[in-house]
């Protein structure tokens, strides 16, 4: 070209496709599913573009994928018209890796090849999964809207360079070629292609076509739709199978595996949408991220709008992947007006009580389903008292704790567990906070309830405090911390005594050493009291009622505070 350069890749998307190449062979077809993603998402931006720029369109309105292969060349290609790419728009893209995501990616590979493809959908990595089956592989595309001579031509043998040409391009969108690896022939047959995108590609709501087989092979002056290409959530329940379900979710999730369960719902009445939401099996490698990849796709009346993870579920309910799609919504909707929208906020709740919906009755129908979840996602549930006040009951009925109940530090107990074993008379919901589980279990704190048979929850989680912070009753029975104040358990448990006279009487043999312990450790400690809590410990740091924990003044110290 007249115009070419050679350019290195940064060293890490050397590394990402040496990884990718080795451990990812498994699992080689995905390649397809990731470019015919990526056209579909093309396309999808095209769409929303030309709401507001309706030269876009450029008189071609019918969107589709077309995938393509020569058996004499050797090639496979996958070709669109959505959006395209400027030369700047392929350089930032697929040039270099400035995105934060690929170091995290090679940092994540387990070896496990099934999972680590997973991983690629969800860390932006998509398109190098083309170099496991092709040792060059070349993009042409145009930007809608521009000039055909702003085409642009890119291509690479994936070793640590590329090469990039202007090019004069009449179409609009993007083809990628590729020249495939000796013995991937198999990827040269009709019948094998269109497997795969029926296996991958099924529910994408956009035409993927190929050439029409005709008696001397593949027609190419006709094409035929391969999959489909109907919007999943907009075809009624009864008429959708458990696996095109399934099938979509690894579409817009990037997950390998199935989903825990899913949420199909159309709403209708003052407002109109439909909620197509999942639970994943497993957490997202970036739950804790607060730059989050993924969440919820927004469509309004089945145009692609935006991915979000702020607007339409609670911080709390990030996990959840799928698509909402309204029709009352206008399709120049942006984030600022989702923001404040009376729309958006009746949706919002709207998918939250579907979600606590269905999370408690997979809790009381499907427990080990409710064990994985909690396993996966109990910690991110826990914010949700503190953020979600109206459903602060609702959510407190799905917290599962580790208690003195139980052995371990698994989180099985619930409130309403808690609650049917109390002791006649006790008044309160005890618990303990502490770094770690093991801390908690061994706290001195808590020899007198188990004296006393009385049960106590284990919290150690780091999220615990701000959990506790907020969740001060449940059934109006009151959160009680074991390690403040005075806590009364006369009357409780089988043995009768009076504590009130044997404190008194416990005081009274305290007196002289007492006074010379609190002297000891003057001004730091408020006073040395004799305590019925202890059964074994000779002595035990109490806080006071009012104060910080001992635990929450950990972290603040740790924090800087
Ligand atoms: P992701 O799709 O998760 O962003 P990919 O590695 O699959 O990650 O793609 C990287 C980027 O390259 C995309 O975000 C997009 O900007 C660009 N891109 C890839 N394929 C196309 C295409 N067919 N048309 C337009 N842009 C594309
Ligand atoms: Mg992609």
């Amino acid at each position: 070209g007249e115009h070419q350069e050679t350019h290195s890749f940064q060293a890490e998307v050397s590394q990402l496709l040496h990884l990718m190449i080795h451990s990812l062979y498994s699992s080689k077809e995905i390649f397809l599913r990731e470019l015919i993603s990526n056209g579909a998402d093309a396309a999808d931006k095209l769409r929303f573009e030309a709401i507001s720029d309706e030269a876009l369109w450029e008189g071609d309105e019918e969107l589709c994928v077309e995938v393509d292969y020569d058996p004499e060349a050797r090639t496979v290609s996958v070709a669109d018209n959505g959006i395209g790419m400027s030369r700047d728009d392929v350089v930032e893209n697929i040039g270099t890796i400035a995105r934060s995501g690929t170091r995290a990616f090679v940092d994540q590979l387990t070896g496990d090849q099934a999972r680590d493809a997973e991983l690629i959908g969800q860390f932006g990595v998509g398109f190098y999964s083309a170099f496991i089956v092709a040792d060059r592989v070349t993009v042409e595309s145009r930007r809608a809207g521009m000039g055909a001579e702003h085409g642009v031509r890119w291509e690479s043998d994936g070793e640590g360079e590329y090469t990039l040409d202007n090019i004069t391009r009449l179409e609009r969108g993007t083809r990628i070629t590729l020249h495939l690896r000796e013995g991937e022939d198999e990827f040269l047959e009709d019948m094998r292609l269109r497997h795969i995108i029926r296996t991958w590609s099924d529910h994408i709501g956009l035409p993927i076509r190929m050439p029409k087989q005709g008696e001397e092979g593949p027609d190419r002056n006709e094409w035929e739709t391969v999959n489909q290409a109907s919007a999943l959530w907009t075809r009624p329940r009864n008429e959708i199978g458990e696996e095109e379900y399934k099938g979509f979710y690894k579409h817009v999730a990037h997950d390998f595996e199935d989903p825990l369960t899913w949420i199909h719902a159309r709403v209708e009445g003052k407002l109109e949408y439909t909620l197509l939401l999942y639970l994943p099996q497993r957490a997202p490698f970036d739950l804790w991220d607060r730059e989050q990849r993924h969440g919820l796709k927004l469509y309004v009346r089945r145009v692609f709008i935006l991915e979000d993870s702020e607007q339409l579920l609670p911080h709390y309910l990030r996990f959840v992947r799928g698509v909402v799609d309204s029709a009352d919504l206008p399709l120049n909707v942006s984030r600022e007006i989702l923001q404040s929208s009376k729309v958006t906020e009746s949706i919002r709740a709207g998918a939250v009580k579907r979600v606590l919906d269905r999370l408690e009755s997979m809790a009381k129908d499907e427990p080990e389903n409710y064990a994985t979840f909690w396993s996966q996602f109990g910690p991110v549930m826990k914010e949700g008292p503190g953020e979600d006040t109206a459903n602060k009951e609702r959510l407190a009925g799905l917290m599962r704790f580790a208690s003195t109940h139980g052995e371990g530090a698994e989180q099985t107990v619930s409130l309403e567990d808690y609650i049917q074993r109390m002791p006649e008379g006790q008044q309160s919901i005890y618990y303990i906070t502490a770094e770690s589980h093991a801390a908690a279990a061994a706290s001195p704190h808590l020899e007198v309830f188990r004296k006393k048979g009385v049960e106590v929850l284990l919290l150690s989680d780091r999220v615990d405090e701000w959990l506790m912070a907020h969740l001060t009753e449940y059934k109006e029975i009151p959160f009680v911390s074991v390690a403040k104040g005075d806590i009364d358990l006369s009357g409780l448990g089988d043995d009768d005594t009076d504590e009130a006279q044997e404190k008194e009487e416990a005081q009274q043999r305290l007196g002289e050493v007492g006074e010379r312990v609190e002297k000891v450790l003057e001004g730091q400690v408020k006073g040395v009291r004799a305590s019925h809590r202890l059964t074994t410990s000779p002595a035990c740091l109490v806080a006071d009622e009012n104060a910080l924990s001992a635990n929450l003044e950990r972290m603040l110290k740790a924090a800087g505070q």
